[in-house]
């Protein structure tokens, strides 16, 4: 499907809102605007006040978080290929440092809204491309992204990942797009660490880019001649950097079966030997009452569940069952242990996780005293007037009697 670049719809913006867009909110949000009775995927519309000022133009992509993005506040711009390249061209320079670093060959290139795109992102690992589009809506700017990329970076090969089936689903689809195929799974490097991915299999790759700074920190810091256990593992990367760092023993669980074997090969990677480390295909809250039954304990407890999950045991909401999942971590750290609570969930603030963490050590009659917060790393940069893009919320832990 193609944008018609001529024409273009008038979206008013409802009085009480104008003076957040006029600021520079960047999300068509239903309930701030009025909404056309007819519109298509893709479209570019004008965004105006009740009295006809222009305020800026986007396009229409319905994704969770709303039914689009604004890309420009200049009324005489054109959304073209020119602004598309445009675009990425300011992001990679942004990543000139990235590019330079040594040991590390994969981080994000573009960050949606944060690099002035809604609905789009882009990840470089070792010479190949991965895109992720979130929308119907900037899928039809493929072509431009696509140019964009080969006029500027010259990829050896190009993936994508279509998440805009209902709900915001990933869409299982042939994620070849173009270039030569990669040889997967293929070792990338964060911090001269080896990560094995594999760009053609599915939703996800084996590894999460955004919390590079939180495995650095693990592995410098916090893992020489500890017990370490990741919880909600999926291929082990954060085992891998403690295991690195000197850990004398990791543990990691996961409830897919699958994660044991990719879990082996990370390990393998880098020359670690998998046998002389604990790979549990476990629901992780049944694996902490076992182990709290038989008085096991570990000095550095990694707590990395998805927003939301179902398994037998029921289901897990980061906002609702985040102090549960923490009390019964808890239970199983030692005295003067680190745990280290990580959530994705973008629907609470740092503030509130924090809350999370005090209310479960209050619950669990220990002292909390807080070391370390992350959020989203340089190569995720966030808009500044929309916060809620900056989804990533770690934080390290002292358990003190
Ligand atoms: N910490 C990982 C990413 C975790 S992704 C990393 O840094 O790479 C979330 C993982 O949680 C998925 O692999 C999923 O299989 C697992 N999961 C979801 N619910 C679970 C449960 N109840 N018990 C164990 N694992 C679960």
């Amino acid at each position: 499907m193609k944008p018609n670049l001529k024409g273009h719809r008038t979206i008013t913006v409802k009085k009480s809102h104008e003076h957040r867009y006029k600021k520079g909110y960047p999300l068509l949000q239903t309930s701030f605007v009025t909404l056309p009775r007819k519109y298509r995927e893709g479209e570019l519309f004008h965004l105006v006040s009740k009295t006809g000022e222009f305020i800026g133009k986007g396009y229409i992509g319905s994704q969770n978080r709303g039914m689009g993005w604004i890309l420009s506040h200049k009324e005489a711009e054109s959304i073209d290929g020119t602004f598309f390249m445009k675009k990425i061209a300011t992001a990679l320079n942004k990543r000139i440092p990235f590019f330079s670093l040594e040991g590390t060959t994969a981080f994000r290139i573009f960050n949606g809204e944060g690099d002035g795109v809604g609905g789009l992102t882009i990840d470089l690992l070792n010479d190949y491309l991965l895109i992720q589009w979130y929308s119907k809506g900037i899928y039809c700017y493929k072509d431009f992204v696509i140019d964009s990329l080969n006029a500027l970076i010259q990829p050896k090969g190009i993936y994508e990942k279509k998440r805009f089936d209902r709900d915001g689903g990933y869409i299982a689809d042939e994620n070849f797009v173009l270039g030569t195929p990669g040889q997967f799974p293929m070792t990338v490097q964060e911090n001269h660490v080896h990560i094995e991915v594999d760009l053609n299999d599915g939703p996800m790759i084996g590894y999460f880019l955004d919390q590079r700074d939180v495995r650095k920190t693990l592995m410098d810091s916090f893992s020489k001649g500890k017990e370490v256990l990741n919880t909600f593992s999926y291929t082990g990367v954060f085992s891998v950097f403690a295991a690195l760092g000197g850990a004398k023993t990791t543990t990691s669980v996961d409830l897919a079966k699958r994660s044991k074997s990719m879990t082996e090969n990370q390990f393998l990677a880098n020359g670690l030997s998998p046998d002389h480390h604990r790979i549990i295909v476990d629901d992780v809250f049944h694996f902490l009452r076992e182990e709290n039954n038989q008085n096991s304990s570990y000095d550095v407890v990694i707590l990395d569940p998805p927003s939301f999950s179902r398994s037998k045991d029921g289901t897990f909401s980061a906002k609702k069952d985040y102090v549960k999942l923490l009390q019964e971590a808890l239970k199983v750290t030692r005295d003067q242990g680190l745990i280290i609570a990580s959530t994705n969930c973008g629907t609470f603030s740092m503030k509130t996780f924090e809350g999370f963490i005090k209310k479960a050590f209050q619950k669990e009659g220990l002292q909390d005293h807080i070391l370390h917060r992350f959020s989203l790393p340089k190569d995720f940069p966030v808009h500044k007037e929309y916060p809620e893009g900056n989804y990533l919320k770690v934080i390290f832990v002292e358990t003190r009697k």
